[in-house]
């Protein structure tokens, strides 16, 4: 179906208007179709790019709302971009999906297939939108381009007379202002989570680390003479007290990256030995939430939780130590219920992911506005769900417990290390077993591994032995009988010739030569079933929980973590260093 029929078919122009237009075409060839019935008077473009969207299929897409990764906008030249203005907006495996006004130009698109290699597919937006990412893009991707932060230092003048003051720069230079902006900007794309900065006293220069999936690595060292203004600048951007040395200070920086993406920090700086300070950042990339389906969770587990998100009333419970991932998957389960049908509050801190929907709430303990009293306020506004960023204390238990029996569903998470662990915890707080038993839906306790770099990691053929050791290690503390498992382990993961396929790290450039690539959930579920909730009725103790969940069906961390290490993600050391 071509654009011109479809046009004559819906009676926007007459057969003799395309018979023209088509003649015209001949001529200058490189004009589209389109372009000329627009020239023409006869069609504006609306109609032709709302033809092309019900006629063709192509969807139409609100460019101006895409978060555009600075990977994929810089798979081509920006001249290229420009030229044509064709938007790279996301990239799936051998798949790019660009944005253009009109996707019937078929020019560019060859050319685009060619110089990336990719598949690529177009989608309708309006010229506009377009042109205004464009130009948004490219003015950060100057920033953040191909210059290095040490050319950039080395622009600022480096020689230091021996006698000069360290701190012979000033917070306010240019260049420094520069650099800061672009190891920020660097933790960002590279998806760092912290960036430390540590300073020495003396001659000594001031490392920046990040940490990126758990793992610090450093990043750039500073000459000394960066010391104080580095800390400086930085508390300058946190609206910090810039004199105050000797005290720890908290706050938060704001950058603002596109019309409707902005990435947050939360500083904190700390008082170190021969009165330095020292800064640590968290970078908070206000992201949106994945997927329920998405976030790894066991089918088994995924399809109970399902069920048990959409209960009317009740208490769900995440729990895992800070870091381990609980925030991002109890907002994939709220987005997994998040609907016009339901109010749902949110009280965090801070807020890491947004979504449409929920009502999010920071909470600020300064000023009394804690999670407790967000609840108060919560109740009192007409909620179905409500989530509480975390149970610090018993007055945030016992308001809970009571929302959740007065007909709410409520989610939360606490920092304890098991499911068991948590319920018995909640107890010993102080909570009242019987309104907590009443409550309980369910707990899930999560650690994230890192995995292995797919494109590296090694087959191999485990010994007799290790595979024992695995089933002893699976089977430890539990019912389970190690040759039932190594049975069933059999079953579902023996390999062509029926024995079993085991994977060790590698190390590639895509890797940055450590053969782990991202991390991974590892889960533990505890259904609150009738048993579990006697258990807790009459207070038992952690193993009892543990024993009777294991015998309804839930496997441990340790457990999980070992499916995943047979799966071939990840080893067993990774798993024994976050399952103890
Ligand atoms: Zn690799």
């Amino acid at each position: 179906l071509k654009l011109g029929d479809v046009l004559v078919q819906e009676k926007l122009i007459t057969e003799e208007m395309l018979q023209q237009a088509l003649t015209m075409q001949r001529t200058h060839r490189k004009q589209a179709l389109g372009e000329i019935l627009i020239e023409m008077g006869v069609v504006d473009t609306e109609v032709i790019q709302s033809m092309l969207a019900r006629k063709l299929g192509i969807p139409f897409v609100n460019a101006t709302k895409f978060r555009i990764d600075p990977q994929t906008f810089g798979l081509v030249s920006i001249r290229f971009i420009e030229k044509y203005s064709i938007l790279p907006l996301y990239r799936a495996n051998n798949t790019l999906v660009v944005a253009m006004e009109n996707p019937l130009v078929w020019e560019p698109l060859n050319e685009l297939r060619v110089i990336t290699s990719l598949n690529v597919v177009p989608v309708l937006a309006s010229r506009d939108a377009i042109l205004r990412v464009i130009k948004e893009l490219s003015r950060a991707n100057e920033i953040t381009g191909k210059q290095k932060i040490g050319d950039l230092a080395r622009t600022m003048n480096m020689d230091v007379v021996d006698d000069a003051p360290e701190d012979s720069i000033a917070e306010t230079d240019n260049t420094l202002v520069g650099v800061v902006n672009k190891m920020i900007l660097d933790a960002y794309n590279q998806g760092v989570s912290d960036i430390h900065l540590e300073t020495y006293p003396g001659k000594r220069n001031t490392l920046v680390r990040f940490r990126k999936d758990g793992v610090m690595k450093k990043y750039f060292e500073f000459p000394p003479k960066f010391r104080s203004a580095l800390v400086s600048r930085i508390k300058i951007m946190a609206r910090l007290d810039i004199s105050e040395k000797r005290r720890p200070q908290d706050g938060k920086i704001e950058i603002k990256l596109s019309a409707d993406n902005k990435l947050e920090l939360r500083v904190a700086t700390v008082p170190t030995a021969h009165g330095l300070e020292d800064v640590v950042m968290r970078v908070l990339a206000c992201a949106q939430p994945v997927a329920l389906d998405k976030v790894g969770l066991p089918a088994n587990v995924l399809e109970r939780i399902k069920v048990l998100a959409q209960k009317p009333y009740g208490l769900f419970l995440l729990c895992g130590p800070t870091g381990s991932g609980k925030t991002t998957t109890l907002h994939s389960v709220l987005s997994f219920i998040n609907s016009p049908e339901r109010k749902i509050w949110t009280a965090e801190d801070p807020i890491e992911i947004t979504q449409d929907g929920l009502r999010q709430v920071q909470v600020n303990a300064n000023i009394g506005w804690t999670f407790a009293a967000a609840m108060r306020s919560f109740l009192r506004a007409d909620p179905d769900v409500i989530m509480v960023g975390e149970m610090r204390d018993i007055e945030t238990a016992q308001i809970a417990i009571q929302a959740s029996l007065t007909g709410h569903m409520v989610f939360s998470t606490l920092h304890t290390n098991s499911a068991a662990e948590s319920m018995v915890r909640l107890l010993d707080l102080g909570m009242d077993p019987f309104n907590f038993s009443d409550a309980l839906v369910g707990i899930l306790a999560q650690r994230l591994t890192r995995r292995y770099c797919k494109s590296c990691k090694t087959s191999y053929i485990p010994s007799r032995d290790e595979l024992l050791s695995l089933v002893e290690e699976y089977c430890a503390g539990t019912p389970l009988d190690s040759a039932a498992v190594m049975q069933a382990w059999h079953q579902t993961y023996r390999n062509q010739d029926g024995g079993f396929t085991l994977y060790a790290a590698g190390g590639c450039e895509l890797c940055e030569g450590t053969g782990y690539k991202g991390r991974m959930g590892v889960y533990e579920f505890l259904e609150a079933t009738p048993p579990i909730k006697s258990l807790i009725q009459h207070q038992a103790s952690v193993v009892e929980l543990q024993a009777t969940a294991i015998k309804q069906g839930m496997r441990t961390l340790k457990q999980s973590g070992i499916e995943l290490v047979l799966q071939g993600h990840t080893n067993i050391e990774q798993i024994r260093s976050v399952c103890n």
